[in-house]
């Protein structure tokens, strides 16, 4: 029955709960915007005598007055320094990201620049005996977004699968246009990842424990930005994997 002091009760609660999440909402939103800044402000100061610590070491690394101890030491720092650097590059590139206006982005051909990607990584992969192959369609492929954040997008996916996959390999990266969208497909037939990593492939810092992967040299960062940047461009990103049989990597963008 109809009791009114019960349903104004019910709907004022309602609408306080509303108004807490809401507040809720704002806050953590406040709390990523402060951490991306944060993340961004203490990267970029660390850029700069990064660089010439990185820049110091290799002029010391051509010192031949060094001990054998020295020389050693100063390698040892050298590569600490410049994994570092990589380290903070992509926490730049991570939290910059969104800052650019995609409204104001132009149209990028995507057959261009996964032609480009294939041909500089099919060079130092045949070192490896690995062969990077696109399929590519014939014409045009035009996707509305940032050059330059599209480049980094295929960079990384066709990059990874070359680092993952051991010699004598294969890395296929294919172009498609299927009903207004846009599908890239990176596929190799590596190492593989296993059912529980592919639960947390995309979180930032994340990087498999297990040793045929552990044993080559990441940031854990790739991928989150891969995502962020699909993400940004209304895409969406997908992953099939099996231990040790190889991944692939499928990216739907709306096509322009
Ligand atoms: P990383 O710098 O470690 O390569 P990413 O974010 O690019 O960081 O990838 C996260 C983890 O996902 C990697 O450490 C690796 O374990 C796994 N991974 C990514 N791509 C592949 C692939 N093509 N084959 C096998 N494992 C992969």
């Amino acid at each position: 029955a109809f009791d009114i002091g019960r349903d104004l009760g019910r709907a004022l609660a309602t609408a306080g709960n509303f108004e807490r999440e809401h507040r809720l909402v704002q806050e953590l939103q406040e709390l990523a915007d402060y951490k991306s800044h944060l993340v961004a402000t203490v990267s970029h100061e660390l850029r700069t005598p990064l660089t010439s610590i990185v820049g110091f070491l290799e002029l010391l690394e051509g010192d031949s007055g060094l001990s054998d101890r020295s020389r050693n030491a100063v390698a040892a720092i050298h590569r600490g320094s410049v994994r570092l650097s990589r380290v903070v590059e992509e926490l730049l590139v991570l939290h910059r990201t969104g800052e650019g206006d995609l409204d104001a982005a132009g149209t990028v051909d995507l057959r261009a620049t996964v032609a480009g990607i294939v041909e500089l990584n099919a060079e130092p992969a045949e070192r490896r005996q690995i062969t990077v192959t696109g399929h590519l369609p014939a014409g045009q492929v035009p996707v509305r977004g940032i050059e330059h954040e599209l480049e980094h997008v295929v960079a990384n996916l066709v990059g990874n699968a070359v680092k993952y996959t051991p010699d004598g390999g294969h890395v296929v990266v294919t172009l498609e246009q299927v009903a207004g969208e846009v599908v890239l497909t990176c596929t190799d037939d590596g190492i593989g990842i296993s059912a529980a990593d592919q639960a947390h492939v995309f979180e930032e810092f994340y990087r498999s424990a297990d040793p045929d992967a552990a044993h080559r040299s990441g940031t854990g960062l790739g991928l989150a930005i891969v995502r962020r940047l699909v993400d940004r461009h209304g895409g969406s990103i997908e992953l099939e994997s099996e231990l040790g049989s190889g991944s692939t990597f499928r990216v739907r963008l709306p096509g322009a």
